[in-house]
């Protein structure tokens, strides 16, 4: 069995929900409009800040097995990511405290 996987930049022509963060994509937008089959066919749009997300973190929108989402999944990610990104300056920031003060 051949999978196929199809990922465009589209100008939407008319109003659609972004699978990734579930806002509305409005009509006359940029978004991505993704379509393929696994075991079923599947297609969907993901606006770009999803799309541009998705493709650099994908492990925090996508099942570890089987690379399938749920809707919305992007945007949990989004904000795991940077609760993750504020976890880490934080961390970093009471190393350097710790770095500086002392003798
Ligand atoms: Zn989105």
């Amino acid at each position: 069995m051949t999978y196929f996987y199809r990922n465009t930049l589209v100008t939407v022509r008319k109003n659609h929900i972004c699978e990734g963060c579930l806002r509305q994509i409005e009509k006359g937008e940029k978004a991505h409009s993704i379509a393929g089959n696994t075991t079923d066919f599947y297609s969907y749009y993901f606006c770009l800040e999803c799309e541009e997300f998705a493709d650099k973190h994908p492990g925090y929108c996508f099942d570890d097995q089987d690379g399938s989402f749920t809707p919305g999944d992007v945007l949990s990610g989004r904000r795991e990511y940077e609760r993750h990104q504020q976890e880490e300056a934080a961390r970093r920031e009471t190393e350097l405290e710790a770095n500086t003060s002392g003798s």
